[in-house]
């Protein structure tokens, strides 16, 4: 019999980060600007800006900030609005908070993507930025957003944490929004403990970045595969002009990252088909729904989120009761005490908290299951039919009585 799998522990580290660090280990260079070039940290730049199709890559200490650096490369003005999703993680509004900005919350559909009316109608004058956090890897829908932003000359940072390897009309993830910032933490699909990238194609930006990053003096130098006259001129233009944030990577940690970076593929199809695997019996429930993703996505899921349909507060709490007993562990993000994925608890916003009824009524009923790429076949069926036989002992396996 299969048991319930832990799905909380990581793949591990590909053997090649071994001699790498050991190497360092001997020679204590673990600072991205001791070595003149092809520092490990660069080089994880070169290659994933060369994965992602991208100029420019900016490798730091976490995604929050990244994004926190795309706010300020872009130079906005203090208390400029920034308009981000209902859904998202903490750190999205709080980057936007740390950079002297203010957070605008839209709504998100229970689809679990930005709701396009709602989106349109608060993209209004004052809105100097967008961030579009694609939550647990979800592609909002891009082609309508980006012609909503590019008519309002409005900039746009894809928060990319969830997505690498994620496709929209065949396009990279991160690469369609003027930056795109991504996560090395843990649960992410690489993982370095912590880190962050960004990408962008825009020289001035990553220069600016790239200073307040903690490029001081020159150091800048030793970024790229060689310094173009754009770049050149976008690194005269802000030497010394910029506070430095100091948000680097240690060459540790872009050791344990590159030889990851080949392992992404692999990740992303198995990942993709163990969800969609789940997700087809999920939907054999009455009781159970998983949203589809959007025509134009080709997605690299490593969770699966669902909604409860036609269940009660209490009957809710009853499933994930009934999921637990079963050994799965399921989360419904509006439902569990102090929950960094719900907007009520960003109780920081400078704003104050906004009433986002269609959000809240998701957030109310969306659940979060881990389904990490490495399952088996076996281990994935486990887990679909537990969640199947919590939602029926609770709901029973009658069909549901419309109009009783
Ligand atoms: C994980 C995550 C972040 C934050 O990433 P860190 O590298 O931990 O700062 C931001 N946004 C989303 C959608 C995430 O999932």
């Amino acid at each position: 019999m299969t048991l319930p799998p832990n799905v909380y522990d990581a793949e591990p580290i590909p053997h090649a980060a071994r001699a790498e660090i050991d190497k360092m280990l001997k020679s204590g260079d673990l600072f991205r600007y001791t070595a003149p070039e092809n520092a490990p940290v660069t080089l994880l730049e070169q290659e994933f800006s060369a994965l992602m199709g991208s100029k420019y890559a900016l490798a730091v200490s976490s995604c929050s900030a990244a994004l926190f650096l795309s706010l300020k490369a872009l130079n906005l003005p203090r208390d400029a609005r920034v308009l981000i999703p209902g859904f998202t993680f903490a750190a999205v509004p709080s980057s936007v908070v740390h950079a002297d900005c203010v957070p605008v919350l839209c709504e998100v559909g229970d689809n679990y993507r930005i709701d396009l009316k709602d989106f349109d109608a608060k993209l209004d004058s004052t809105i100097s930025a967008v961030i579009i956090s694609h939550m647990r890897g979800h592609t909002s829908d891009m082609n309508a957003i980006m012609a909503l932003c590019d008519a309002r000359d409005i900039p746009v940072i894809e928060d990319a944490a969830h997505s690498l390897g994620t496709t929209w009309s065949g396009r990279n993830i991160g690469t369609i929004g003027k930056i795109g910032c991504f996560s090395f933490q843990s649960y992410k699909l690489v993982n370095a403990g912590e880190g962050g990238i960004l990408i962008t194609d825009d020289a001035d930006l990553v220069a600016r970045a790239v200073i307040m990053s903690g490029a001081y003096e020159h150091n800048w130098a030793k970024h790229f595969n060689g310094i173009d006259a754009e770049l050149e001129s976008a690194f005269a233009r802000w030497q010394n002009q910029l506070p430095l944030y100091n948000l680097r990577l240690s060459n540790l940690s872009a050791a344990i990252i590159r030889p990851q970076l080949d392992e992404v593929p692999r990740r992303v199809s198995d990942g993709r088909s163990g969800h969609d695997h789940v997700a087809e019996q999920l939907n054999s429930s009455l009781w159970l729904h998983v949203p589809p993703a959007l025509p134009q996505e080709e997605r690299a899921p490593d969770s699966i989120q669902f909604n409860l349909t036609g269940l009660s507060d209490n009957d809710t709490a009853a499933f994930v009761a009934a999921a637990a007993t079963r050994g799965i562990k399921v989360q419904v993000f509006g439902q569990s005490t102090d929950n960094a994925r719900a907007f009520w608890n960003w109780k920081f916003l400078p704003e104050g908290i906004p009433e986002l009824p269609q959000t809240r009524a998701m957030l109310m009923r969306a659940c979060d299951t881990r389904l990490p790429a490495r399952l088996t076949r076996a281990e994935q069926d486990v887990i679909a039919q537990a969640l199947l036989d919590a939602a029926d002992e609770v709901m029973g396996t009658q069909t549901r009585a419309y109009g009783t």
